[in-house]
């Protein structure tokens, strides 16, 4: 290679061979965990600076940052009160006259001459009649070149303690320039002439050195386009493996037909009658025409030799309960056990007696595996599920997976409410439940292009519907001071023989003091607000059995108020309660106050949920004016998703699926959209990945696997 660096090692190539870096160089770099010309070439600008804006010195505008060049006309060094140092250079050019100021850093003085021309980048501000540029970047001219050099568009790198922005920008430079070009694209021309998009090349270099900022914005996509790929061929893979996997094929359709295949086991509990027919006896209403659809999606899932694997998503309230309901009889209709795994112990028994009070006047015997049973009750609920007697097994995620032998499962139901988790298929293989239909509920609402991005290998039911007779509840957003008004409106709902839920603030220290401070309301409403009434306590620290008994009184009207912590979010359903007062709004997510007011609204009278808060900050208003304005659980969701970033949003946090380096899930979904067709395109061709063009992504694939557990899981 031209300027001696070693040939032949490509991206590979150390650091230090990078034109203006050396060893010395190198050293600091790996403070920045870069070693290679290729890490230096993923190492992406922060943002940039548009230096190209380079006015005579008069025409220059303060508010706006600016290129200024001139002569050195004075130099000043002199110490401000309180210890301070300033450092202040007068430039002068045809047209006036501008100050460079800096503050602490009095070896500066030392480089400016008089006479010596300089060019200085900053934010132009007006001080005393005069232009003045403080702490701006410059440097000492020599030529016409340096000009040429300095303004122009000028990356803005991410660093860390000890490592010079120049340093970096230096590095990255040589990389984009000498490097860039060997990068091979491991994503094949016919791709990218298909979604347009440049080459890996053009857009590591545009990363770096754009010649405009609409090419910056054009690499970045394709960057993003690679990222979401990766993505999408890990879980589309994983997704068609699945498809070649036998599982159970349940014979739904002949059930209640004469020449239904005899089932081995259990033919006592067969109905003549047919699924649908049975269904329609046992439920206490109709279904909507959105569950109706998704269970026939389901039952046809169910039907197929391969393993079902779905996600129904479905707002809070939207009834994801008859759906699990539904499929949990067809399974027992076709002779085999089901399993619902809830993600607490209060949902799992709230499942556990809806589903008791559905299936019990039919037959179906329900399992409960409580955390709560004693050592008898356990080992005889384990009995029952062994012996293919308990036909539907309720408990939380922990407890089914843990320990328990079935007969014959052929169903495992997964409530995540809005819990945020990557389905564990091979958890339940490698915990002996065998290769079972499932099924995810999920309220989350996850905004569809995360659905897209983490559950690219599930297939999605929505339940868009919510059952009729709702109307939507009213949300109002107040201040703390007309909390007594407030209070005022709900006693008259309570007069007309309403009940109300008061949550108390969100509290991040502890259990504890979120127990106390919900304390310390209850009393005060029972004392002095509501004396009246009949007030109830329920926080996360008292005993399960006392839990039970404040939200039994609760849901027989023996209680006007539920004072409590966010406690309520899972698994309250009282029609009567209409009216929520959530204190301290602002400090709940969104998707948290969508689950809290959804407990409110389930019966058919008007429901209204207040919110109270100052709304300190801008974007706690905006959050709070969503709440107020929607209650349709995807808005919130998106809204969520915009104002907070993927990170925060449904408890994502955990999933490295979506640590991206520069996609982002709001502004590129239509990059995810691309790589997940792109995704279905390669593997139509090349399913496992093991054509030689191939081998890149299939690198790539794999990398991202070994880096982050959780999506390779099932
Ligand atoms: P989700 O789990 O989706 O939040 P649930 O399954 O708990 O919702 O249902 C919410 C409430 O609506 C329950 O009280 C349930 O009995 C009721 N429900 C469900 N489906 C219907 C329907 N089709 N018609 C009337 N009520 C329904
Ligand atoms: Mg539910």
């Amino acid at each position: 290679m031209a300027d001696g660096r070693p040939a032949g090692r490509g991206l590979e190539t150390e650091a230090q061979y990078l034109k203006g870096v050396g060893p010395q160089g190198a050293m600091i770099l790996r403070r920045l965990g870069l070693e290679t010309v290729r890490d230096v070439l993923w190492h992406f600008p922060r943002r940039f600076e548009d230096r190209r804006n380079l006015p005579p010195i008069m025409m220059a505008q303060p508010g706006r940052p600016a290129t200024l060049r001139g002569v050195v006309v004075q130099v000043e060094s002199r110490p401000l009160r309180g210890g301070k140092k300033l450092v202040r250079v007068r430039i002068e050019d045809d047209t006036g006259v501008a100050d460079l100021v800096w503050f602490n850093q009095p070896w500066l003085a030392k480089r400016f001459q008089h006479g010596q021309e300089v060019i200085a980048y900053g934010m132009v501000k007006e001080a005393r009649g005069r232009l003045e540029v403080s702490a701006p970047e410059f440097e000492l001219m020599e030529d016409e070149e340096d000009v040429e050099d300095f303004a122009k568009i000028v990356p803005v790198y991410p660093l860390k303690e000890g490592v010079g922005q120049l340093l970096v920008r230096r590095a990255a430079a040589a990389a984009a320039e000498h490097f860039a070009g060997q990068a091979d694209d491991p994503v094949p021309e016919s791709i990218r002439g298909r979604f347009q998009l440049p080459s890996l090349a053009w857009s590591l270099r545009s990363m770096h050195l754009p010649a405009e900022l609409h090419d910056h914005d054009r690499a970045r996509r394709r960057i993003a386009f690679d990222e979401f790929l990766v993505l999408q061929l890990e879980l589309q893979i994983r997704r068609r493996m699945l498809q070649k996997e036998v599982g159970i094929s349940f014979p739904i359709s002949n059930l209640g037909a004469d020449d239904r295949p005899p089932t081995t086991l259990f033919d006592s509990a067969e109905p003549t009658e047919g699924l649908w027919p049975e269904i329609h006896r046992i439920l206490p209403f109709e279904l909507t025409r959105a569950q109706t659809r998704v269970i026939g999606e389901v039952f046809a899932d169910m039907e197929r030799p391969v393993p079902m694997n779905r996600l129904v998503q479905g707002d809070v309230g939207s009834g994801k309960t008859a759906v699990a309901a539904c499929a949990i009889l067809a399974a027992v209709r076709c002779g085999y056990q089901a399993a619902l795994m809830a993600p607490t112990e209060i949902l799992a028994e709230q499942h556990a007696a809806n589903l008791t009070r559905l299936f019990d006047p039919i037959g179906i015997p329900v399992v409960m595996l409580s955390g709560r049973l004693n050592a008898r009750q356990k080992r005889r609920a384990l009995e029952l599920a062994a012996s293919g007697e308990g036909r539907l097994c309720v408990g939380t995620h922990a407890l089914v997976q843990e320990g328990v032998v079935f007969h014959r499962l052929g169903l495992a139901v997964i409530d995540e409410q809005h819990r945020f988790g990557v389905l564990q298929r091979a958890t339940l293989r490698s915990k002996g439940l065998g290769n079972p239909d499932v099924l995810v509920m999920t309220a989350t609402p996850i905004p569809r292009t995360m659905t897209m991005a983490v559950h690219g290998d599930l297939d999605v039911s929505v339940i868009d519907e919510l059952p009729p007779g709702r109307r939507p509840i009213k949300t109002h957003w107040r201040t703390p001071d007309r909390r007594d008004d407030v209070y005022a409106r709900v006693d008259g709902l309570l007069e007309e023989g309403r009940q109300a839920y008061i949550v108390c603030p969100m509290i991040a220290e502890s259990d504890k003091m979120q127990a106390q401070a919900a304390e310390e309301l209850y009393n005060r409403l029972r004392t002095t607000i509501y004396t009246h009434r009949r007030v109830g306590l329920l926080h996360g620290q008292m005993k399960p059995a006392e839990k039970d008994a404040v939200m039994d009184a609760f849901r027989r009207h023996d209680l006007d108020i539920l004072v409590s912590t966010v406690v309520i979010e899972v698994g309250v359903d009282v029609p009567n309660a209409t009216v929520m007062i959530i204190e301290d709004a602002e400090r709940f997510g969104l998707a948290q106050l969508h689950q809290l007011r959804g407990r409110v609204g389930r019966g058919a009278h008007q429901s209204f949920c207040i919110l109270i808060s100052e709304g300190r900050s801008e974007e706690s208003q905006a959050r709070l004016k969503v709440m107020v304005e929607t209650t349709d659980g995807f808005r919130i969701a998106e809204e969520d998703l915009r104002l907070r970033g993927p990170g925060d949003v449904a408890g994502t946090r955990q999933s490295g699926a979506l640590d991206f380096r520069v996609a982002d899930l709001v502004r590129d979904s239509v990059m995810l959209e691309k790589a997940r067709e792109a995704a279905g395109m390669l593997l139509d061709d090349d399913p496992q990945l093991e054509l030689p063009q191939h081998q890149a992504l299939l690198d790539m694939v794999r990398s991202k696997r070994t880096e982050d557990s959780s999506i390779a899981i099932s």
